[in-house]
């Protein structure tokens, strides 16, 4: 079966019936993510099923004349590139499905600013002003899941898995049947073998590197005993049994770790409170250039790479 050609879609088969789907070009920062598409089969599932797939409106649509009706959503997690457009497949009737708590933040925006403690630090029109940015638009209506369960969708099974270092509810999809396994936002975001990317993401108060590394490790062994195929958020098709996927993960964290170290070490900052070693640590723009960035988009990685530094800290002290 060909694949249709999609003006700034690319799409590509992981099997016969199941495909990888990436927005080329974004209209913001965090407004969009690569997922799969589960194509109608006999015995199967009889309408079409999409697994995190949060592209624009306009794609959404087209994907659906071509492949549709959809009949079931599942989103990841609650961050902005994986929940801004997913109305969208609900009002072309998808049943929408996502992890609690973070379910809650599809809708209503004030769940997402509380839920990722944006209130501790800024005002909500700042935030509000970014989700718009990115296209966010709330769901009406959502059927929240405990990460690791078994989902079933007529004979179409995806188990889900908890992967929580990168946020509470984020989880992975193994598809036991089709032997592929989707990482979501682990953190394994290169376009292309060559090409290197940020890695590993914990910018939030409830992010933590020591479950990221456990979530990366069993991530790692589900990969090696039962799948055939890699998938993700934010990057290309990996086969087993190549590692190269979790070797990027796990470097990407301790050369953050070096980064922070050195950082203290090398402005003698070793006895100064949490407070003044962040704030000459963000001084310093260590993991973003944010002497490039203005208004929001500066207030909201100032934000970020904080909790990135202070979660690095807490690695220190543990
Ligand atoms: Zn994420």
């Amino acid at each position: 079966m060909a694949l249709p050609k999609i003006d700034n879609l690319e799409i590509k088969k992981v099997t016969e019936d199941i495909l990888l789907v990436h927005q080329i070009k974004h209209p913001f920062f965090f407004s969009c993510c690569d997922g799969l598409l589960i194509l109608p089969k006999k015995e199967r599932n009889k309408y079409l099923i999409a697994l995190d797939l949060n592209i624009e409106s306009k794609y959404v649509k087209l994907l659906n004349d071509v492949y549709g009706p959809i009949s079931d959503y599942v989103c990841s997690h609650g961050h902005l590139d994986h929940i801004c457009h997913v109305h969208a497949w609900e009002e072309l009737g998808a049943t929408v499905y996502a992890p609690f708590p973070e379910s809650n933040f599809l809708l209503d925006f004030d769940n997402f600013y509380r839920g990722f403690g944006f209130n501790d630090e800024l005002e909500f029109e700042t935030v509000e002003r970014f989700g718009k940015l990115n296209g966010y638009h709330k769901c009406e209506q959502l059927n929240p899941f405990i990460p690791g369960i078994t989902l079933k969708f007529e004979d179409f099974i995806v188990k889900t898995i908890s992967f929580s270092g990168h946020s509470k509810g984020h989880v992975g999809f193994l598809l036991p049947r089709q032997k592929i396994l989707h990482i979501s936002c682990l953190g394994f975001d290169k376009p292309n073998p060559e090409t290197d990317g940020f890695g590993p993401w914990y910018g939030f108060k409830q992010c933590s590197i020591s479950q990221y590394c456990e979530d990366i490790k069993n991530a790692e062994q589900i990969f090696l005993e039962n799948a055939k195929f890699l998938t993700s958020s934010h990057s290309y098709i990996v086969h087993n049994p190549d590692l190269s996927p979790f070797k990027y993960l796990k470097k990407k964290i301790m050369v953050n770790q070096e980064l922070v170290d050195t950082a203290i070490k090398s402005n003698k900052l070793t006895k100064k409170s949490e407070k003044e070693i962040v704030d000459k640590l963000l001084e310093m723009d260590l993991f973003f250039p944010k002497k490039k960035l203005k208004g929001v988009v500066f207030d909201i990685y100032r934000f970020w790479e904080s909790w990135i530094i202070r979660n690095h800290l807490k690695e220190r002290r543990n």
